[in-house]
């Protein structure tokens, strides 16, 4: 289908899981920047549902009929929706292979991508894609809204114009500005596995505490080079595939009780767990606790500890309460975020590796993840 606004015309593939996207080849010879959209779905494209009143994914028409103003970027822009969009609270790995695919597929076609997507799980679907995509020299800019586009104080379309741009950006030597995956929203460019939604109400829905930000989105785009991710080699971009799910999230609180703690610990096919602690890495004290712990890591699952602080780092052998986690064989998961901690877990048993080797490369950055 091709929607034509004046000049500028968009193509729209609405394609199902594994099929490949067609290409409108006489346009590669244009010299102006090519992008290349990808609609997962989210608030920036739903509509209210007439009898409900609730939001729902709509199609992409609807979402660029409402940006008038795209046309006015002089870019080639062609577009790929989720056959069925949609709220991104239903995203699973299957996705982010869809996703994976068709910017592999597309990867020396385009200058750019921008994945349009719900803001809910936008933080775990920018680390999983982060790290799925090795060397990758090329912007993927992931976007969405709080406000549906139709909507008179949207701030879908700010924020969609202002990816397209990131995404077409140069640098000096006119290489691409962005060279990873990344999250845009209202103020900000940040490093997609960095991030983590922290407000469902604030148009700068994004932070990312431990992690300066790439970019300032303000009269114009202040880019910070010097924080910038770049490949370190020149092999060729290629995506991983292969996330195992069989991973699971342990918050700790206090009172939680071993009954809780061994069922979860005890759940058949568990191999990974981000357990979430207390400030700079700790724990309960009780010998319960670390016993299970230790039970668990000496069957083979590999424990992370994460700190339930937005900012800083897991400590674990600054206090005793930390050291005995450290005792018990649980690996620290310095200062990852929790998403991008349970989806680097899927992402390595995914690719095949031991617990040991995925006790081993939990504690180096693959994408720029960690410091
Ligand atoms: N529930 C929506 C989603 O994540 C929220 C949003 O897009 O802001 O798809």
């Amino acid at each position: 289908m091709q929607i034509y606004f004046g000049i500028f015309h968009i193509n729209i593939y609405i394609c199902a899981l594994k099929h490949a996207i067609t290409m409108n080849t006489n346009k590669l010879g244009s010299r102006k920047p090519r992008i290349l959209m990808i609609y997962t779905g989210g608030t920036i494209g739903m509509k209210e549902n007439a009898e409900t009143g609730a939001l729902e994914p709509f199609d992409f028409n609807h979402l660029l009929e409402n940006v008038p103003r795209i046309k006015r970027l002089d870019y080639d822009i062609d577009s790929y929706q989720f056959e069925h969009p949609i709220d991104s609270s239903a995203m699973n790995p299957t996705h982010w292979e869809q996703i994976a695919r068709v910017v592999e597929e597309n990867y020396d076609k385009f200058d750019g991508f921008v994945v349009l997507h719900g803001t809910d799980t936008m933080a775990y679907t920018a680390s999983a894609l982060s790290f799925m995509f090795e060397n990758i020299r090329k912007p993927v800019v992931i976007t969405g809204s709080q406000l549906p586009i139709g909507e008179v104080r949207t701030d879908g379309e700010e924020n969609l114009i202002t990816a397209l741009q990131v995404a077409a950006a140069k640098d000096e030597n006119d290489e691409p500005m962005v060279q990873e995956v990344a999250i845009l929203f209202e103020d900000y460019l940040w490093r997609g596995n960095r991030s983590t939604k922290h407000s469902s109400d604030n148009f700068n829905a994004f932070k990312s505490s431990n992690y300066p930000r790439l970019a300032k989105v303000g009269l114009g785009i202040s880019y910070r080079r010097e924080v910038m991710w770049r490949a370190n080699n020149d092999k060729p971009f290629r995506v991983n595939y292969g996330m195992d799910t069989n991973v699971a999230y342990l918050d700790l609180f206090p009172g939680i009780n071993e009954n809780i703690v061994r069922h979860l610990l005890s759940a058949p096919g568990l191999k990974g767990l981000v357990m979430k602690t207390f400030g700079s890495g700790n724990g309960p004290t009780a010998p319960w606790f670390r016993k299970a712990l230790k039970e668990a890591v000496d069957k083979g699952i590999v424990i992370v500890n994460v700190s339930q602080c937005e900012n800083g780092s897991v400590l674990p052998t600054r206090y005793e309460a930390g050291f005995g986690l450290d005792q018990a064989g649980v690996i620290s998961g310095h200062d990852l975020t929790s998403e991008a901690a349970i989806t680097k877990l899927m992402f390595l048993f995914g690719q095949g590796l031991g617990a040991d080797e995925v006790k081993v490369a939990m504690e180096h950055s693959i994408s720029g993840e960690m410091n």
